[in-house]
């Protein structure tokens, strides 16, 4: 694609489709650089030339032409990869249906650039490595992006590193046997606790190292949702399918 003077070129994954008028779209999609939106005249249209190009979770190259108020129009697109392939089992679909949403409804403008890196990298493992572990790990750090991880270190309320037993989301991390009585907090299995620390911890190079259980991924996918939904009202419908599955 040749860069038409007075345009910019940007590659990035397209989280979000809003029809506008007519066959119209505004795509929000991530670079490397952040979050990013144009507008797309005519994409919903079957015979639109751009519209394979602006589809939830595709990774594309996108001309952008700016107006005088800086807003961006989409003159040019190539699909580099579609990540939502329609003959995916229905693990893997909700599992990138869930991708797609927590994307679009927690990533705000100054951590999209932190975020691409692994937005990229649990697309790209979602055929070889396990599609849950992938979006637990996921979402951990945007949780930790967004400024609201969870501290799996020590004891939120004594900072204890010893006799760790539970969970307070309302507190926002890890509990000792001393506290686990005074706040709301869950006592939790070892194993879970060992779980949560891994997935808040574990760095981008380790995302296909360990797999975990079907069962315990989706336990900890609902109780983050629950606990982001206390904290900021956002509700991931995804959650209620990967629930069933
Ligand atoms: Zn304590």
């Amino acid at each position: 694609m040749a860069t038409i003077k007075g345009e910019v070129n940007k590659e990035g994954i397209v989280l979000r489709v809003v029809k506008t008028k007519e066959s119209d779209a505004m795509v929000t999609a991530l670079s490397e650089e952040g979050l990013f939106s144009f507008y797309a005249r005519g994409v919903n249209k079957l015979t639109s030339k751009n519209g394979p190009a602006c589809q939830a979770l595709c990774r594309s190259l996108f001309s952008l032409s700016q107006g005088k108020g800086g807003a961006y129009t989409l003159s040019e697109s190539k699909l580099l990869k579609n990540y939502m392939p329609l003959e995916s089992d229905l693990t893997k679909l909700s599992a990138l249906s869930f991708l797609q949403e927590v994307s679009a409804k927690l990533i705000q403008q100054d951590e999209g650039a932190l975020d691409y890196p692994y937005l990229l990298k649990a697309l790209e493992l979602m055929d070889s490595f396990d599609p849950l572990t992938l979006c637990c790990l996921y979402f951990a750090k945007l949780l930790i992006h967004g400024g609201i991880g969870l501290d799996v270190d020590e004891c939120v309320l004594c900072q204890k590193k010893e006799g760790i037993v539970g969970i307070s989301y309302e507190e926002g991390g890890f509990v000792c046997k001393d506290h686990v009585h005074e706040v709301e907090a869950k006592i939790v299995s070892p194993r879970k606790l060992k779980i949560l620390r891994y997935l808040f911890r574990a760095p981008l190079e380790s995302f296909d190292h360990i797999a975990f259980e079907k069962d315990e991924c989706k336990e900890i996918l609902l109780d983050l949702g629950e606990y982001l939904n206390q904290l900021t009202g956002a509700n991931l419908k995804s959650l209620t399918i990967l629930a069933k599955i």
